[in-house]
């Protein structure tokens, strides 16, 4: 695909993103958050590398894991992985100026330019945190809704207890190769999990993820 718009078109068609993810699209464009010399490719429905062994998800899968959690204008959500921003900025124009994203992010230099990059956009309610995200936030819970946005082996107990009564939680979870999109929702205390979608992602590295160097 060859411009902004012609991915948003794709994405509607696909049924992987509605009217609301894809202006948020259109507000935060891809290319804005991707190293100079991928941006012939900016617009393909594929992950592409932004350094430190780490990547950009597709766009795909950035509007179906959106959707999917059905994030409301003024909603607490926490992100696991912010990588370039991209992901934190779609949420952070979901949820308005009345709600809040915090994303945690373990590389330092990633944390750099991911807060930069939505700075650029002028999103004044998503910040980027360094630290391990399988411990969640616990300063900043209950939240409406958890992303996690790297595959580790189980969902992290701390996320399940930061997720607000009537929340939603998405991650992939299953082995280092190939993983399950799971859909968690917490009904009167209990966990509902359903699963969604086959999906690759990188590791989850951290307490409850994977350790380093796997
Ligand atoms: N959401 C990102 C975006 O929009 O560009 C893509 C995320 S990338 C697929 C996964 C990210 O998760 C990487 O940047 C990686 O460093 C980060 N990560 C892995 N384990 C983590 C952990 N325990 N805590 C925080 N970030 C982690």
């Amino acid at each position: 695909m060859n411009s902004n718009e012609e991915l948003i078109k794709s994405l509607l068609d696909r049924g992987y993103a509605d009217e609301r993810i894809a202006e948020t699209m259109r507000k935060a464009d891809r290319k804005a958050f991707i190293p100079a010399n991928y941006w012939p490719n900016a617009y393909e429905d594929h992950p592409l590398p932004i350094g430190f062994g780490q990547t950009i998800s597709a766009p795909g899968v950035v509007a179906f894991m959106s959707k999917s959690l059905g994030v409301k204008e003024g909603h607490r959500v926490l992100e696991i992985g912010a990588g370039s921003g991209w992901q934190a900025a779609v949420l952070g124009l979901l949820v308005g100026k009345t709600g809040h994203v915090t994303s945690i992010e373990r590389v330092p230099e990633l944390v750099v330019r991911a807060n930069e990059n939505l700075r650029k956009l002028g999103l004044g309610n998503v910040e980027v945190v360094q630290g391990d995200g399988t411990l969640g936030y616990p300063e900043q819970a209950p939240f409406d809704r958890i992303i996690v946005t790297a595959a580790g082996p189980q969902i992290p107990p701390p996320l399940l207890e930061q997720l607000a009564e009537g929340g939603k939680l998405i991650m992939p979870a299953g082995g280092s190769f190939a993983q399950e999109l799971i859909l968690v929702t917490k009904k009167k205390g209990k966990i509902e999990t359903k699963s969604i979608m086959s999906v690759v992602f990188v590791p989850l590295i951290g307490k409850f993820g994977y350790r380093e160097g796997i």
